[in-house]
């Protein structure tokens, strides 16, 4: 039972996915030479104004907002000239791009689900003057760049996690029991501020390298929605993908990387034993459900541990478990569920067979019926060499080199992985942590970020596209 879940495609029209969004959050889509008008949902400048009363910062004003037509301005000839353009550009952005973060935190949105983050990064990228597609269900591509040569990608996943936000901000979660605990929100607002930097140099008459910028659904689920956007042609002329992680143990100002595995596989694992139950005084006249699901508990991770190479870093553990309702009651259905994680790709082909087969073997004793359901949900991302060089220069230019650091492979797991199994790409992590914080980790209700981490990560990608 070793099954891997491919979400079916929906063939809708574009215009289909557009009505469906309408139906759900009230908004329409304007003439495509008119924008976006009344009743898009609740608009970035709304959430602004919200915020704003709610005392925080109000937005500056990035003067880029009505970008126009590309100006005849000559192309820049020296690398540096470039550069420092790129930093002046990021930095009139950074305050709106700081409030739409903190728009997007405010209103966190469930895996599949995320109506207004998509319509918001549309609005937005379409007020620049580009053309982005929205795709069927959630999340949206858009493309830009002239300049011959091999398209990039460059991706931002834009759900959130069913988490209380305790993060005590002006900016908290208003959507209650969800929150932004992946960092999600900086994610998404990076690569916008990369495509409207991006943008901005070709009204400065500087061409730009062909370009897609990816904002995908549902990273947080499997079948994560990474095989969505590829199933939609999310990838097609693409040669090349990068993307980014927060990373609040590290230090804003700091990125880090690694060429080979950076995350890990990982699948959900759930088993169910079924016998006819009965009296806990004669457990030899039923299948004992909870005594063989104590035998799954602690002898399948041994198993796996013996017959999987040990450097492959497998890795079972249980999070969940249920039987029974007296104490005198042998039950007649009992489970168990947790996650397999594991470092090596090899050893996460091998794993499914190596379950099932440890698994029966276990249980068999016992008189019970067994029921295995392993999703398998992500393979390790592997970053491909020439793009994490390219990367590191990129960030190199950026915080200087010191700054640039070697990463472990972390035992998480991320959708990225399967552009990866069609494209070579790579994938960095951000430094989120403000100085002298505590170190906080992800997929937490508290989890903070420094804000100065979304200029420099625009800075990175920008310089990373530019070469
Ligand atoms: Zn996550
Ligand atoms: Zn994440």
């Amino acid at each position: 039972m070793d099954t891997l879940t491919l979400p079916t495609f929906c063939a809708k029209t574009r215009c289909e996915s557009r009505q469906f969004i309408k139906t759900r959050v009230g908004y329409w889509l304007a003439a495509r030479n008119g924008g976006l008008g009344k009743g898009f949902g609740v608009s970035v400048r709304e959430g602004e104004q919200r915020l704003m009363s709610d005392g925080v910062t109000p937005l500056r004003g990035s003067g880029l907002r009505s970008s126009g037509l590309p100006s005849s301005k000559p192309a820049l000839k020296d690398p540096k000239d470039l550069n420092q353009l790129i930093r002046k550009i990021a930095r009139q952005l950074e305050p709106e791009l700081i409030e739409f973060r903190r728009d997007l935190h405010a209103h966190p949105e469930p895996s599949r689900e995320e109506i207004r983050t998509t319509a918001n990064v549309y609005e937005r990228l379409q007020q620049a003057g580009l053309e982005p597609r929205l795709l069927d269900g959630t999340g949206l591509i858009c493309d830009l760049g002239t300049k011959a040569g091999p398209r990039t990608a460059i991706r931002a996943d834009i759900d959130a996690l069913p988490l209380v936000d305790t993060c005590e901000r002006a900016w908290q979660s208003t959507n209650e029991g969800w929150t932004h605990g992946c960092g999600h929100d900086v994610h998404t607002t990076v690569i916008l501020g990369t495509g409207l930097v991006l943008r901005e140099l070709e009204n400065q008459g500087i061409e730009v390298p062909r370009t897609r910028l990816i904002f995908q659904p549902a990273e947080e689920v499997f079948p994560g929605g990474s095989l969505t956007v590829m199933a939609q042609g999310g990838l097609n002329g693409i040669s090349r993908i990068a993307s980014l992680h927060c990373e609040p143990k590290l230090e804003v100002g700091k990125i880090a990387t690694r060429v080979g595995p950076i995350t890990s596989a990982t699948d959900e694992v759930e088993v169910t034993l079924v016998s006819t139950g009965g009296h806990t005084s004669r457990p030899h006249l039923t299948g004992d459900v909870v005594f063989a699901l104590g035998e799954v508990i602690t002898q399948v991770p041994s198993v796996l541990g013996r017959r999987l190479d040990p450097r492959s870093g497998v890795n079972l553990t249980w999070g969940m478990v249920h039987a029974g309702e007296a104490r005198n009651a042998i039950p007649a259905e009992g489970m168990v569920a947790g996650t397999l994680r594991c470092l090596d790709v090899r050893a996460w082909e091998r794993a499914g067979h190596m379950l099932d087969e440890a698994i029966t073997q276990v249980v068999t004793p016992y008189s019970v019926d067994v029921t295995l359901r392993h999703v398998r949900g992500v393979p390790p991302v592997e970053n491909d060499l020439a793009v994490t060089n390219d990367l590191m220069d990129a960030a190199r230019a950026v915080v200087y080199p010191e700054n640039v650091e070697p990463t472990e492979q972390s035992l998480g797991g991320e959708d990225f992985a399967w552009y990866l199994t069609k494209v070579p790409g790579a994938m960095i992590r951000l430094g989120t942590r403000a100085p002298g914080a505590p170190l906080g980790d992800l997929h937490q209700g508290a989890l903070d970020v420094d804000e100065d981490a979304i200029e420099i990560g625009v800075r990175v990608f920008t310089k990373f596209i530019m070469g």
